[in-house]
Formats: C-alpha cells, sequence, structure tokens
C-alpha cells in the first residue's frame, strides 16, 4: 500500500479555539477521562451488537478497554477492541463532526460555560483540555479497512497517514500538557476511574492488582477491572434480595449508617429510567446531606447534583438514577421547564410515595417504629411538593404525648368524640416539649383530651398546612389556653366587671409581671379549685413567630416582642380576696374631666387630654404601689410564670426568698 499523507485544517470558526476552551472549561477539565472511556465503551458495545446480528462473523476477542498511564513520559492512552474507524469515518466524526460541533458549542454557549459544562459531553474533543498533542490509531472492523494514523497539535491542522496499528479498535493516546501535570499520576487516574466509570458496562482495566508482600504492596500479573459492569439498578429486581441492596449501598456509601428502605425504580415508557433509592434515617435538620442521589446516563456518572431532576425533598434521599432521557446538554434552569424531566420528576415521587404507603398497610410496627428518623422527609415533602402532600396525608402519622401513633384520619376518628367545639372543629391539642409544658398536658389529659407531642422543627408550618387540607380540623398547642377554654364547646358567662375594675385588674397584675414582654389581661371564672391565674399564648401569634424564626419570610411576627395572655381566675378566693382588698384599700379614681366636643379648639382639647392623663397616672401608682406591697399577688403570679418555665434569675431568688417567708408564717400561724 502506497503511503499517503494527509494534511488538512479543522473546520472551526475561530482561528485557535484551543486556549479559549482550556480558559472556559478550566474547572472541569477532568470529565475529559469519562468522555474517552465513554467513546471506548461505546465503540465496543457497538461491536456486540455487530456479532449478535450476526453482520461480523469473526472472532470478537477480548473487549476489555484499557488505560494506560506513562507517568515519567506524561502520556496516557485509552484502547478499545470496539468497531474502529475508517479513514473516511476518522474524516467524518472526528475532522467534521467532532471539531464543528465543538466549535458551535462554544459559539452557543460562550456566556453560560461554567455552569452548564458539568453536563455536557464535550466528547472527544475535550482530551484538547488536557493535552499538546492527541493521536489516533484506529482499525476498523470493516473487512479491507486500513489502519489510520490521525494527530493534532491543538492548532486547528491536523495530519492523517496510514498506521501501523494491526489489530481491531482504537487507541487514543494523550500528551499531557504542561498546566495538566497532575493527570500523570496513578493515583489522580485511579480517583477519577473510580468517580466517573465505577458502574460502565464494559471491564475497564488500569494496572494490575496489588498483594502485600516482603513488607510491601507488589504488582501481580493480574489486570486490575476498576468497574462493577453489572450494577444492581440494571439487574432484575425478582433475581435480588434484601441483603444485596444493603451490600450496594455500604458500596456506594462506606461511611454511612443502613439505610431504612429502598426502591427498585424500573420504567422503560413513556421514558428510560432505572435506579436505586435509599431512604436514609434523617433525625435532625442539621444532620441533612443533600446531594447524595448519584446521576448516570448508561452506567456513566454524570453528576451528584440532581437538584432539578427531582423534586427538592427527594435530594434527602440516597442512590442512582440511571436515565439517558435526561438531557445533559442544557443549562440547568432549563432543566426544569423540560417535558421529559418534569415526567420524570412525577414519576419517581408517585413511585416513593406508593412504596411509603405499600409500607404503612402492610409493615404498620415496621413503619411506625422508623416514623421519627421519616418524618423529616415525609413533612418537609408534604410542605414543599402538592401531588406527594396529597398523597402523604394518607400514610403521615401523628404520635401523642403517650406515644402511640395515628394516621390523621384514625386521629380525627378517635378524638372527635370528646374534642369538637361549638364551631363544629376538631381540636387537636398538642405540645411542643413534654417537659417544659407538662403542667398544661396534665391539665387537657384530666379534662380527658389527647394530647399530641409535635416536637419537629417543622411542625408549626404542617400544623397550618394540615388545618388548610382539613378544614374542620384546629390545632392548638395546650398552653395557649387555660384547659377550660382551650376547646369550647359552648358559650360560657364571663365575669360581669366594670370598665374602671377591668382596667385596675389589669395594672394589678401588670405591675407585677416582667416587664419585656406585650400582656392581655382577661377576667374569667375558671372555678373555685382552679388555678388563680393561668398564662397563655396566642396560638396564632405564637406559631407565626415560630415560623419566621424557621425563615417562612414572615419577618413582621418575628419581630414582635413577645405576648401573653394572664388569665384571672375571678372565682378562685385569692384572686377574689387580692381584689377586694385593692378596691377597699386604693381609693377610687377621681372622675375624668369631660373631653370638649368636636368643635373646641386644639389647645383646649389638649389641655383636657393632659388632665385626664394625670389622673389615670396617678391612679395607676396607686394600685402599683398596692401591688408591689401585696405579697401574695406576687407569689401566685411567680407560680404562675414558674410554671410557664418564665421566672428567671433576680426574679426566681426572689420568689424562693419570699416563698420561705410564706412557709415560715404559715408554720408560726400553725402553732
Ligand atoms: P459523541 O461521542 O458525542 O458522538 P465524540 O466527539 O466523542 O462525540 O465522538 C465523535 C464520533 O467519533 C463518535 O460518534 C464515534 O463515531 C467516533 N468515535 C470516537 N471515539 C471512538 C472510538 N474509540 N472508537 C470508534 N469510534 C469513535
Amino acid at each position: 500500500m502506497a503511503k499517503k499523507n494527509l494534511t488538512g485544517k479543522i473546520g472551526v470558526t475561530t482561528e485557535n479555539i484551543f486556549p479559549v476552551i482550556k480558559q472556559f472549561l478550566y474547572s472541569d477539565h477532568e470529565i475529559f477521562l469519562r468522555e474517552l472511556v465513554a467513546n471506548a465503551v461505546d465503540a465496543t458495545q457497538k461491536m456486540k451488537a455487530l456479532a449478535t446480528s450476526g453482520e461480523f462473523k469473526g472472532e470478537l476477542g477480548n473487549l476489555d478497554v484499557r488505560v494506560d498511564l506513562d507517568e515519567s513520559k506524561k502520556v496516557l492512552t485509552i484502547t478499545d477492541r470496539g468497531i474502529g474507524m475508517t479513514e473516511e469515518e476518522v474524516d467524518k466524526y472526528i475532522n467534521q463532526i467532532a471539531f464543528s460541533s465543538a466549535g458551535e458549542f462554544l459559539e452557543k454557549y460562550k456566556d453560560q460555560l461554567s455552569s452548564i459544562i458539568g453536563h455536557f459531553g464535550l466528547g472527544f474533543y475535550s482530551a484538547f483540555m488536557v493535552s499538546k498533542q492527541v493521536t489516533i490509531d484506529t482499525l476498523s472492523w470493516k473487512e479491507n479497512a486500513k489502519a489510520v494514523h490521525w494527530s493534532c497539535d491543538g492548532s486547528p491542522e491536523y495530519t492523517m497517514e496510514e498506521s501501523q496499528k494491526s489489530d481491531r479498535g482504537t487507541t487514543i493516546t494523550l500528551y499531557l500538557d504542561d498546566d495538566s501535570e497532575e493527570y500523570a499520576a496513578k493515583g489522580r487516574i485511579d480517583g477519577l476511574l473510580s468517580k466517573y466509570c465505577k458502574f460502565m458496562p464494559v471491564p475497564v482495566i488500569f494496572g494490575k492488582e496489588q498483594e502485600w508482600k516482603d513488607g510491601k504492596y507488589v504488582d501481580t500479573d493480574k489486570d486490575k477491572v476498576i468497574n462493577n459492569v453489572e450494577p444492581l439498578w440494571t439487574r432484575q429486581p425478582a433475581d435480588l434480595k434484601d441483603e444485596d441492596y444493603m451490600k450496594f449501598y455500604r458500596a456506594l456509601y462506606p461511611m454511612k449508617e443502613d439505610p431504612m428502605f429502598y426502591i427498585h425504580l424500573n420504567v422503560d415508557y413513556p421514558f428510560n429510567l432505572t435506579g436505586i433509592l435509599y431512604f436514609p434515617k434523617i433525625k435532625e435538620r442539621m444532620a441533612i446531606e443533600k446531594n447524595n442521589i448519584q446521576l448516570y446516563c448508561n452506567q456513566m456518572f454524570v453528576t451528584d447534583h440532581v437538584e432539578n431532576i427531582v423534586p427538592d425533598f427527594m435530594t434527602l434521599l440516597h442512590g442512582v438514577i440511571d436515565s439517558p432521557d435526561i438531557p445533559l446538554n442544557v443549562s440547568r434552569s432549563y432543566l426544569q421547564s423540560d417535558s421529559n424531566v418534569k415526567k420524570i420528576s412525577g414519576y419517581i415521587t408517585k413511585k416513593v410515595a406508593d412504596r411509603l404507603e405499600d409500607i404503612f398497610k402492610s409493615e404498620r410496627t415496621t413503619y411506625e417504629s422508623k416514623w421519627n428518623d421519616l418524618k423529616l422527609f415525609i413533612e418537609y415533602g408534604m410542605l414543599s411538593d402538592e401531588k406527594f402532600c396529597d398523597r402523604a396525608l394518607k400514610f403521615a402519622l401523628v404520635q401523642n404525648t403517650e406515644g402511640k401513633f395515628f394516621s390523621l384520619d384514625e386521629y380525627k376518628k378517635a378524638i372527635e368524640g370528646e374534642q369538637t367545639d361549638k364551631e363544629k372543629k376538631v381540636v387537636c391539642l398538642y405540645a411542643t416539649n413534654m417537659e417544659s409544658q407538662y403542667s398544661f398536658i396534665e391539665a387537657a389529659k384530666n379534662k380527658g383530651y389527647d394530647v399530641l407531642l409535635l416536637d419537629c422543627e417543622l411542625d408549626s408550618h404542617f400544623v397550618n398546612m394540615l388545618e388548610t387540607k382539613f378544614p374542620d380540623m384546629r390545632f392548638a398547642r395546650v398552653d395557649s389556653n387555660s384547659a377550660d377554654n382551650l376547646i369550647v364547646k359552648e358559650e360560657k358567662v364571663k365575669p360581669q366587671m366594670s370598665e374602671d375594675d377591668t382596667r385596675d385588674l389589669s395594672d394589678l397584675f401588670k405591675s407585677v409581671l416582667p416587664k419585656d414582654n406585650d400582656y392581655f389581661v382577661e377576667a374569667d371564672n375558671l372555678g373555685e379549685d382552679a388555678a388563680p391565674i393561668v398564662i397563655t399564648q396566642n396560638e396564632f401569634m405564637r406559631r407565626y413567630k415560630e415560623m419566621s424564626a424557621f425563615g417562612g419570610g414572615m419577618n413582621f411576627y418575628g419581630n414582635m416582642p413577645d405576648s401573653y395572655n394572664i388569665i384571672v381566675n375571678m372565682q378562685n378566693p385569692l384572686v377574689a380576696k387580692i381584689f377586694n382588698d385593692s378596691k377597699s384599700q386604693i381609693k377610687p379614681m377621681e372622675a375624668l374631666p369631660e373631653m370638649p366636643g368636636e368643635k373646641a379648639a386644639e389647645a383646649e382639647k389638649s389641655k383636657v387630654q393632659d388632665e385626664r392623663n394625670a389622673i389615670l397616672d396617678s391612679h395607676r401608682k396607686e394600685v402599683e404601689a398596692f401591688a408591689h406591697e401585696n405579697e401574695i399577688l406576687k407569689q401566685i403570679t411567680d407560680l404562675a410564670l414558674l410554671s410557664n418555665g418564665m421566672l428567671k434569675g433576680k426574679a426566681l431568688s426572689e420568689f424562693i426568698e419570699r416563698s420561705r417567708k410564706v412557709v415560715e408564717d404559715a408554720y408560726g400561724d400553725k402553732k
């Protein structure tokens, strides 16, 4: 055969695009190895297909893909025994297509290269990100094909000539450039192969298996296969046992605790997707790790950032998804609006809901025992994904303060008899802390009510969501009112008090309450034996404050001071006595002068207003003086504060001192 030399110019628009692409793609240089090994694997798969179809009748031979590195010469080669390329094919696929598409790609995505590069297979072209020269030696499987040697030094010029290659397939040789010396290290290549090629479908060989001999590791004769060609997700679920799934999980995440459940995904219409998702134990928000799902495309690792492909809450799961139908060559913001991605996302959500519902129905005890590790995931999913929410209303659980679990429907049935108020709403009582709300929980239980424990960080949002899903249900925290008033079943008669008495009662208590909060003092009849005062916090105010603290965007509420309701039990004998004493000991307030009419001069109006304020002030001072002298008033107020965990520091030590005196006095009286 006559030796033929061919020189050509690669058809790209830019004079020399290599420096440009190197600069743009700086952060993702390492994907070159994935691209070249993937091409080698493709060519091998095509070869197998030709043999299966009978088009190729010769010997397939060993089909392994080999990666070899000469550390000292800084030369990396990737060799396959795939279909190879004829001279025409090299010209078509490498000179024309590979290079022109790289040029087009650059033109099109100039502005957003760095954000999409991780997803775009640059193909053969990416070899130039790390090489000063690249050569191809290839021999096609076709009869009478001639081997081709192609070489390009990073300028748009290439040479093509006859090659010495005598066996079928392709060898790509990279002469690493000085900026890319890092890839001339076995450890680095090992790392890249295990990141990107661990599950590719054809054996990939890099180096030799090692053994421990004479105090060090030495190479054996045996080739080291770096990949598992048949990862678990590509196998039939029917052939697999629980233990296989756990083993695979441990191989993927060697440092993690075993997951609770898994789902094997497998669909081929209307899109192709396989994968395995695992439910890790999630105990608290701080421990949440995202980015533990790996995305593959035909067993080639693409990314572990799947946030635009699955709903946000799903990123809490672990595992792998493999789909050739997820477009990789588009920007991330575009992904979410892609119709295939939407379908895939919907499918995964449905599968996860199916699996959870299935466990809820058929393995209730297991489900309950794992609920606390599942709850954050499910509640987050319900709050962030409408479709998942509607499914999960069936299998979401609530737990009461006695540790018993209920589904939402079961719970409603269990309490509606005792806990329906006069507006026909079923009132769910809940505590967020068993210790600090102990006395309120007990008071509610004594009334025959059930109390839920909702101590998860998302619960205030969760409760709001449930109220919109179940309009005939309402949630109230046990300390949002006195036990008597938590569930109002019929209108009660409130104490009748004059305007003056109402104001004085309020001033009396405000005088002895800590100064940094807002109070709303309210007289009520709670019965002779009930506590003199109960301090509660408005349900909605508190919930909004909690949600804004968590980041619900309601800062108006977040900045408000804490506000409490002081419910004064007028039927309690101590309260009655203190109030009567105050009325007899404080001289009644002078009558306030009438405000002048609308038409009066401004000066006149403000003079009368000042007189009125002066009278009110001086009366309030007298009420305060009485309150500060009244040890019992302070004592009953402090007791209420104490049972809410609100008595602290100086106030607490004064209370202890005062209590000792009260006890000593009582003992002295008895003697
Ligand atoms: P892509 O793989 O996305 O098509 P590439 O730039 O990686 O783009 O490759 C261009 C073409 O060159 C491939 O489609 C294939 O036809 C051919 N090719 C690349 N590498 C090989 C190989 N190792 N063996 C055979 N053909 C190859």
